[in-house]
């Protein structure tokens, strides 16, 4: 019966992902297929991400799927619409530029959507059902998962994961407008040994970046990290770099230790001794963290390189602090 649940709202989902589809097609549809223009989007990646348009209609969905045959009773857990007993039935998505989220398989599970000009929020996204959860699901994975490159690309935002496809990474996902989580990473897991960090440059980028790092590491996957600066994010930078410029930061991708204390220098001014010392005795203590010795002498090598301290100091002050005879 959970199963029958399950397969009719995908099959509503599916439906609707068609409709959405439809309008951006018809007159309707103008505005939002301006809007992709104006992002630079080919008729060819509409069509691969089966990007839509819904409605500025009320409950056109709603009305457009009764007209299919599906009963209240079921439209009221698929999370398209709202079901309300004075007023009936209207939709959750109006007027927007539609993103149908597929999960691995192709199923059209949930989806984004985003205004085409001022209003708030900028992104809406569908609400978790039974089928779509978001922790568990990425944005991309579909194509990504047969794609020849040897890692993943992880990115904030549709925009992004649809930018990169665009120029010819087909590795790329995002998450769904949540937080990056473990699921999603044993979901990589199963794909790929290695996920390159491509997120947003601003501070929230940076802060969601450092949360996602532990989480790869614990799964079990390597992690580097991909500077988008000066530009805001991979959409961005590929409409100013090019495909080419984006993989000559793919190739410049930072160790995720190195990034991790690059960031952590940002709190302390390494023109006063006292600070620059408690820096390093905070990257000691992280380098402590590193179970093998061989990789621990690396990683303070790669230091004392980069911050121009003597490799025996820093070597020094790691065994210090260290309890397990260094
Ligand atoms: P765009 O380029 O279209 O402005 P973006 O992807 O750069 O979008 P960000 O603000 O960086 O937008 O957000 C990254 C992702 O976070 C979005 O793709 C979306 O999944 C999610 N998101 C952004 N704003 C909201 C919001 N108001 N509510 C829910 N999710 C959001
Ligand atoms: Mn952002
Ligand atoms: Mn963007
Ligand atoms: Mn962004």
């Amino acid at each position: 019966q959970e199963a029958d649940k399950r397969a009719r709202i995908l099959e509503i989902n599916k439906t609707a992902a068609k409709y959405f589809y439809m309008l951006l097609q018809s007159q309707q549809g103008r505005a939002a297929r301006e809007y992709f223009q104006k992002r630079e989007l080919s008729e060819e990646t509409i069509r691969h991400f089966g990007l839509g348009y819904s409605s500025k209609y009320s409950n056109d969905l709603y009305q457009y799927l009764k007209r299919q045959g599906y009963e209240d009773s079921v439209l009221k857990d698929c999370g398209l619409v709202t079901i309300d007993e004075k007023r009936g039935g209207y939709d959750k998505f109006w007027n927007r530029a539609m993103f149908p989220i597929m999960d691995a398989n192709n199923r059209v599970i949930g989806f984004g959507g985003r205004v085409t000009g001022q209003g708030e929020p900028k992104y809406l996204n569908s609400p978790e059902t039974a089928v779509f959860d978001k922790s568990r699901n990425l944005y991309g994975l579909n194509f990504a998962r047969t794609s020849k490159k040897p890692q993943i690309l992880l990115c904030e935002g549709y925009m992004d994961v649809i930018a990169l496809h665009q120029a010819g990474f087909d590795n790329a996902v995002a998450s769904l407008g949540t937080a990056f989580t473990s699921g999603h990473a044993s979901l990589l897991k199963r794909y790929t040994k290695e996920v390159y960090l491509t997120f947003d440059s601003d501070g929230a980028g940076v802060k969601a970046a450092l949360r996602a790092l532990p989480i790869l590491k614990e799964a079990g996957l390597t992690a580097k990290v991909i500077n988008m600066t000066p530009y805001k994010d991979p959409d961005e930078f590929i409409k100013a770099l090019g495909a080419n410029g984006y993989q000559e930061r793919i190739d410049q991708a930072e160790n995720s230790f190195l990034f991790e204390i690059r960031m952590l220098e940002r709190d302390y001014d390494m023109s006063d001794p006292e600070d620059k010392t408690a820096f390093f005795g905070q990257v000691a203590q992280k380098i402590l963290n590193f179970s093998e010795e061989l990789e621990r002498e690396n990683y303070i090598e790669a230091v004392a390189q980069r911050y121009q301290v003597g490799f025996e100091q820093l070597r020094n002050m790691v065994k210090h602090l260290g309890t397990r005879g260094y």
